[in-house]
Parts: structure tokens; C-alpha cells; sequence
């Protein structure tokens, strides 16, 4: 039997994935999708992390999808609200309907001679099933879902208490009234030290070296006037544009002059701690702002636990775990009841789909991206990969729009496949993100590479992606439109030549 076929088979049931559902529709409304999804639920990121606190480090006025304006009272919102929005942008659209649970995509084959992938899904029940499609788009994050990141602490067996990932937090875990040793100085660390503190015997946040923290409202109070005041659209795509606009300018400022910023940064650290308070040490990193993402904390939420002597920061590093704790480098020890790993994410490349294009496997280190969406000599594929230094939403909406429009201009120019060539010798390759972070650090040398020029170069920028997906020709040379014949008319072409 045939495999099912559907115009576009779209990768993951996440935040990207049904934004993805909702823009094909939408922009592309004559083609078939279906969305395939690893896990028994939608919402990705926002459902897989349970631990106390769960929130995002972004505004929500950027997280949110252009077309679903954010309307509740915190801009900076907890991971339940996040995945409610996007349950309910899924069942308000019927995005829902399209959504195949259970399905982990683990391999796709391009036939330039059919134009088509054949998708390879491992069910849950252990099974396999295949799809055929015309495009196919990957919508699936960019960590894996199985493992968070634990390096191998000396002397972890011997410990007695609990060891916990954030990745996988155990709903039954009781902290009330324990020592909680946090290790960690990333959004996750930030985040669950305040909220642990609050009913913990105490919580220390030990790091190995410090992270730019940078506090701000949970609640917009221009865009909650605004809300008031103005049809809910239009107040939306105000504060949207508004903090784009700022992230944008803080992130350049950051760039070109790092010295005056970092001195800013860790002046108001100081303005929350006060001034014996050891900042020096605990709140200024050795790397300037940006090189890594910077942790938001709302309402100073960490600061006021730390000021309060609920939690701690403690700067050092690990020598060995001990039967009840921590022993440090320094020679401190740290006594915890609770020990949390809060060291990162394993990065994945393309959802972890095995590509073949004409029986060749696709090493994804050695393409280059294109517009940092699809792959040089991978026909009708794209990805959805938000910005690192901005909301992830901003890039996967410019994504999914384009994806719409080439889709479409394929329908009306009468072309099937569709390839980016680099024919331009002269472009040189760099890494897709050049973030000093461990986790990038660890993975990054997986991913396809983005190119010293246009358009294989990775922006970063909104404004710039905005003119270049949006409003920029898709015909620009780069990008190879072709018609294979079709197997069935190729044979008949065949037989006609012999005759
Ligand atoms: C704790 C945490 C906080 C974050 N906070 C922010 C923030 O504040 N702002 C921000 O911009 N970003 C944040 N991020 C990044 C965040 O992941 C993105 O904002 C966004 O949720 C990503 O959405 P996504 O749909 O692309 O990926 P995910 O949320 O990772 O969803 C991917 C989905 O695809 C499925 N999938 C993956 N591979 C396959 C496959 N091969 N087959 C089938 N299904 C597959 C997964 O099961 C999952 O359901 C945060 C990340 C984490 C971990």
C-alpha cells in the first residue's frame, strides 16, 4: 500500500510546530499537512519542564506568535500560561486536528525522481510508519528530549540524598524544610533558587563561574494600559514592536560598546544587593554581555531571596560529591538534603532525523544554511530555529511565512523541488551560533554551518530577517527551482524513446 501522502509533513507539535500548522493554512491554505510528534502531547518545552518556578526569560509580547496577541497581566509568564497559550492557538485554529501524537520522525528520504520525502516515524508501540511528502519542515526545538546535560561529577554514587535534573523533576519531589544545593548559573538555576527558597531550609546556587542577571517587571504596566485602552491587536503589535526595537538596540549596544554595558549591568546588581553585597565575585562574568544569553530574573526574585538569607550564591567548584553533600575546590563543604543539576541541555541537529537525499546520507556539519532556515543541496526542506539573543517566536513566524510564500510560488511557476546552491567560492563558513555557553560549546560542532555572506548568513536580527523573508524576492538566484519528471511519466518517456 502507498504510503499516506501529505503536502507537508511538519516535524513537532511545539511551540514552532503549530505556529507552523497555523501559518500553512493560513498562507497556503490549498496544501494538505499533517504535524508528527514524538510525545503523547503538544506544547514541547513548555509541557516536558515541571520544575517549580518554570517560567520564560523572555517577554511574551515576542515569545507569542504575531497573530495571537498575548493578553494576560505578566509579560514575563509561567511555563502553565505558556503552554495553555499554545494549547489554545492549537484548538482555536484547528491545528489540533492535524496532529498525529506519538510519532518520532528518525529518518527522511528525498527521491528527486518522485519529488518527494519518504518520512520514517517510530510509533510508540514500537512500530514504524511512513508518510510521503512534498516539503518537509522541521519544527522539532533544538535539544534532545531524552537527556538533559550532567557531567560527570567525582564521587556522584557516593551521595545519599537527592539528585534531580530539571529536565525530569520529579513531581513527588518534597524540598520543604530541606538544603537544596542548586548547581548551576543558567535561566534554570536563576529561576528555581528564589522559588526553592521559598520553603526550603536554604538553597545555594553554586556556580562555577558567574552569568549576567538583569532584573525586570513580571508585568508591563505601558502594555497593560495599553490593553485597556486599545483594541487587543493593535496594543499587542505595539509592545511587540516596542521590545523588539529595545532588544534590538540593547543587543547592538552590547556589541559595540561591551565595557559600558557590563558596567551597567553589574551597577544595578549592585543597587539590588547593596554594597556588601561580594558582586565582584558572584555576579560578574569573565565574558562580555551577549557572548552568552543573558538570565532575566522578574521583580528581582533571585536578588530579594538572597538579600532575605533564604538562598546563596556560592562561587567555586566541585572536587567530589560527598555522602551528604558537596566538598569544593576551596575546601568548603555544602550539605544538601536535595542536589540539583541544573547544568544544561544536550543541543540536537535537525530534530535528530537521519536525511538522505538520492540514497546520499546528508552530513548536516558540512552544509551551509540558508537564511538560517533551509540547507544548501537539501531540496524542499526547512527548519524552524528561533533567534538565541531574542524571543524564539520572532524568527519561527518570519520562517513559517516564507515557507509559505515558496511554497506557494512553486504552485504557480509549476516547479516540484527546490534547492539552495552556494555557486559563490568565496564564501567562507563560520559556526551556526558563536555563543560562548557550555551546552553550544558541547554541540554545536554538529550543526550546519552559516556562511560569512548573504544569504548564508545567520542575522540574529530581526529587522533583517524581517526584509530578507519577508519582502525579499524568493527567486534570488541561490535558491534552484526544477521539475523532475515524474517516475510514472519518466517510464513513459522511456518507452516513447525506445519505439
Ligand atoms: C526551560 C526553558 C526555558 C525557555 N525559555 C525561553 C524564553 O523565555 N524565550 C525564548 O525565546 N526561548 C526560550 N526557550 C527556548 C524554547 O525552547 C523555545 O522558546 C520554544 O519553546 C521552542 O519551541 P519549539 O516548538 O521550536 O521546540 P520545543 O518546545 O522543543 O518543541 C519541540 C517539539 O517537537 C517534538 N520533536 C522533536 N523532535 C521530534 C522528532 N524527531 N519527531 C517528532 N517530534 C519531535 C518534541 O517532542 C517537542 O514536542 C526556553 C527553553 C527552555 C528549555
Amino acid at each position: 500500500m502507498a504510503d499516506p501522502f501529505f503536502d507537508v509533513v511538519i516535524v513537532g507539535a511545539g511551540l514552532s510546530g503549530v505556529g507552523a500548522g497555523y501559518h500553512l493554512q493560513t498562507e497556503a491554505p490549498d496544501r494538505s499537512y499533517v504535524i508528527l510528534e514524538g510525545r503523547d502531547v503538544l506544547g514541547g518545552t513548555w509541557d516536558l519542564f515541571r520544575y517549580p518556578g518554570i517560567r520564560s526569560d523572555s517577554d511574551m509580547y515576542t515569545l507569542g506568535y504575531n497573530f495571537k496577541p498575548w493578553r494576560e497581566a505578566k509579560a514575563i509568564a509561567d511555563g502553565p500560561s505558556i503552554l495553555n497559550y499554545v494549547r489554545e492557538t492549537a484548538r482555536e485554529h484547528g491545528v489540533d486536528r492535524h496532529i498525529r501524537y506519538g510519532h518520532k520522525v528518525v529518518a527522511a528520504a528525498w527521491s528527486s525522481q518522485d519529488a518527494a520525502w519518504t518520512v520514517e516515524a517510530r510509533t510508540t508501540d514500537g512500530g514504524t510508519v511512513r508518510f510521503a511528502c512534498s516539503f518537509l519542515f522541521l519544527c522539532g526545538g533544538y535539544y534532545d528530549y531524552d537527556q538533559g546535560y550532567t557531567p560527570e561529577f567525582p564521587g556522584r554514587e557516593r551521595f545519599r540524598g537527592t539528585l534531580v535534573h530539571p529536565q525530569h523533576w520529579p513531581e513527588s519531589l518534597d524540598y520543604a524544610g530541606k538544603q537544596v544545593v542548586v548547581i548551576g548559573s543558567g535561566a534554570t538555576a536563576v529561576t528555581l533558587a528564589p522559588e526553592l527558597a521559598k520553603t526550603a531550609a536554604h538553597v545555594v546556587m553554586l556556580q562555577r563561574s558567574p552569568t549576567y542577571v538583569v532584573s525586570r517587571p513580571a508585568e508591563d504596566a505601558f502594555a497593560n494600559w495599553l490593553r485597556e485602552h486599545l483594541p487587543a491587536k493593535l496594543a499587542y503589535q505595539i509592545v511587540r514592536w516596542r521590545n523588539v526595537l529595545f532588544g534590538m538596540y540593547f543587543f547592538n549596544m552590547a556589541r559595540k560598546k561591551p565595557a559600558a554595558v557590563k558596567a551597567r549591568i553589574i551597577q544595578m546588581v549592585r543597587d539590588q544587593l547593596g554594597p556588601d553585597y561580594d558582586v565582584e565575585t558572584h555576579f560578574t562574568p569573565r565574558y562580555n554581555p551577549w557572548d552568552q544569553r543573558l538570565c532575566l530574573v522578574p521583580d528581582a526574585d533571585l536578588f530579594q531571596a538572597l538579600k532575605a538569607g533564604a538562598a546563596s550564591v556560592v562561587t567555586d567548584q566541585i572536587e567530589t560529591f560527598t555522602e551528604d553533600g558537596i566538598r569544593l575546590k576551596s575546601g568548603q563543604t555544602l550539605t544538601a538534603d536535595v542536589i540539583v543539576t541544573a547544568t544544561g541541555l544536550n543541543l540536537k541537529v535537525l530534530n535528530g532525523v537521519a536525511l538522505t537525499v538520492d540514497g546520499r546520507p546528508v552530513d548536516p556539519a558540512k552544509t551551509l544554511s540558508y537564511k538560517g532556515m533551509m540547507y544548501e543541496g537539501v531540496p524542499n526542506l526547512a527548519s524552524s530555529f528561533g533567534y538565541t539573543n531574542a524571543s524564539w517566536t520572532l524568527k519561527c513566524d518570519l520562517t513559517c511565512e516564507y515557507v509559505g510564500r515558496l511554497l506557494n510560488h512553486m504552485k504557480a511557476t509549476g516547479n516540484r523541488q527546490v534547492t539552495p546552491v552556494n555557486a559563490d567560492p568565496t564564501v567562507g563558513q563560520l559556526p551556526w551560533l558563536d555563543f560562548s555557553s557550555g551546552y553550544v560549546q558541547r554541540g554545536i560542532g554538529s550543526f550546519p554551518k552559516q556562511g560569512t555572506k548573504a544569504p548564508w548568513k545567520l542575522h540574529q536580527n530581526y529587522a533583517l530577517d524581517l526584509m530578507n523573508l519577508r519582502y525579499a524576492k524568493v527567486e534570488d538566484g541561490v535558491l534552484q527551482f526544477s521539475n523532475p519528471v515524474p517516475r510514472r511519466n519518466a517510464k513513459a518517456a522511456k518507452v516513447g524513446a525506445a519505439v
